[in-house]
């Protein structure tokens, strides 16, 4: 490897197939190859997000804010009413999309680092009515997982959609999309998916297609589920198609990761990342150190650990320099507490690079001041449980 490891929450390290799948020299989108990737990734999105064929895969060239942009302009118009589950950062950026749809906006909010109470979701949505509630399953800001099932009874109750932006979850967190009734579950290609930055993919139940056709404030013509639909048939027809060309190189990576995906299987996927989540978390107690917010709502795909007293921000780049790029904080209130160390995708499948990841968290807290030790003893005798 060139670079320090990157263990930032995204991008992440990608696996040798993945790199191979990327590297041929630009295939033309109707070439043979990319009609049956294409054709391909969208089956194996359906695995992935736990749908049958009765819910869209879509797949988009983008960030994971194109892939939000393209959920929330197919299925928010001005008359709707938009129930926002707040945990921090990206919850903020999606409520603003909706609120450029002209949409009315409420909020439930928390303290940074912990998940709104259901109780609070389920007073809230009385009294505000929502046609839309939206959360994020994972908050990179503060590394928080909400209970996705609470919030779909919630709006359940009042027949709203719902939508979640899984761009720091899908792969890494347990998301049934059709046993648990999710109406859109967005999210990129750079994080526990497991490829470069490059693609927005989100899946979109009936319920959410039908919205579509009732949307008046028509989407952007690039993120129109109606241009992209006969596209999405023809390639899973295996057919050749075109309205805007895709990202073909990445759409080959994306046959390959999703197979990595698919060929171990989702249940186990998602426990491997709780596994090594919870092998990380018990290296970071040795080590004295605490999370942002409290251990029960933490993620699987990332920590967000607090700086321990007398140790600041420029510990970022000793650990950088030591061997693991980790990032800064990113709540806009809080960013100077804490520093976030992603654990998602082909990563948690190499043990020696959690290690390296430790060690490197270790010796640096250590230069900074914070005495500790035993950080990789406590996370392979928690690997080996
Ligand atoms: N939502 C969440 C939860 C994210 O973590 C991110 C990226 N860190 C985004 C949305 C935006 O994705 P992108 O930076 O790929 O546009």
């Amino acid at each position: 490897m060139t670079r320090p490891l990157l263990m930032i929450p995204g991008p992440i390290e990608i696996s040798p197939a993945v790199h191979a799948a990327y590297q041929p020299l630009p295939p033309s989108h109707v070439s043979p190859g990319v009609i049956e990737a294409f054709g391909a990734s969208l089956e194996r999105m359906r695995e992935v997000w736990r749908v049958d064929t009765s819910y869209q895969p879509f797949i988009a060239s983008g960030s994971g804010t194109v892939a939000m942009d393209m959920a929330i302009s197919n299925v928010v118009d001005s008359d709707d009413r938009v129930l926002i589950v707040n945990t921090g950062y990206f919850s903020d950026r999606i409520a603003e999309m909706a609120n450029r749809r002209g949409a009315t906006i409420e909020h439930v909010r928390c303290e940074a680092g912990y998940v709104p109470a259901s109780d609070a979701v389920s007073a809230a949505a009385k009294a505000f009515r929502p046609t839309v509630v939206i959360a994020t399953h994972v908050d990179t800001s503060t590394g928080a997982r909400v209970d996705v099932p609470s919030i779909i009874s919630v709006a359940r109750e009042h027949d709203a959609l719902t939508v979640f932006d899984g761009v720091c979850a899908t792969a890494g967190e347990a998301f049934e999309m059709k046993a648990w009734g999710a109406d859109v579950y967005l999210t990129a290609s750079q994080k526990a998916i497991g490829l470069p930055p490059g693609l927005a993919l989100l899946v979109a139940s009936e319920r959410a297609m039908k919205r579509r056709e009732r949307i008046e404030n028509l989407p952007p013509m690039i993120l129109d589920f109606a241009q992209w639909l006969p596209i999405m048939h023809a390639y899973e027809a295996r057919k050749p198609s075109y309205f805007a060309t895709p990202a073909t190189n990445m759409v080959l990576a994306l046959e390959a990761g999703l197979k990595e995906l698919t060929d171990v299987g989702m249940s186990e996927v998602v426990a491997r990342h709780q596994r090594v989540a919870d092998a990380m978390r018990a290296a970071w107690k040795q080590l004295g150190l605490t999370l942002l917010g409290p251990w029960e709502n933490a993620a699987n795909t990332l920590s967000a650990i607090r700086y321990p007293a007398g140790v600041d921000a420029t510990v970022v780049s000793t650990i950088g320099a030591n061997g693991a790029i980790v990032a800064g904080g990113l709540h806009p209130k809080h960013k100077a507490e804490y520093f976030r160390v992603g654990h998602m995708g082909y990563t948690t499948t190499q043990s020696e690079w959690l290690v390296q990841t430790v060690n490197a968290v270790e010796s640096a807290m250590n230069h900074h001041g914070h005495r500790c030790g035993g950080g990789v003893e406590a996370l392979i005798s928690a690997l080996a449980k």
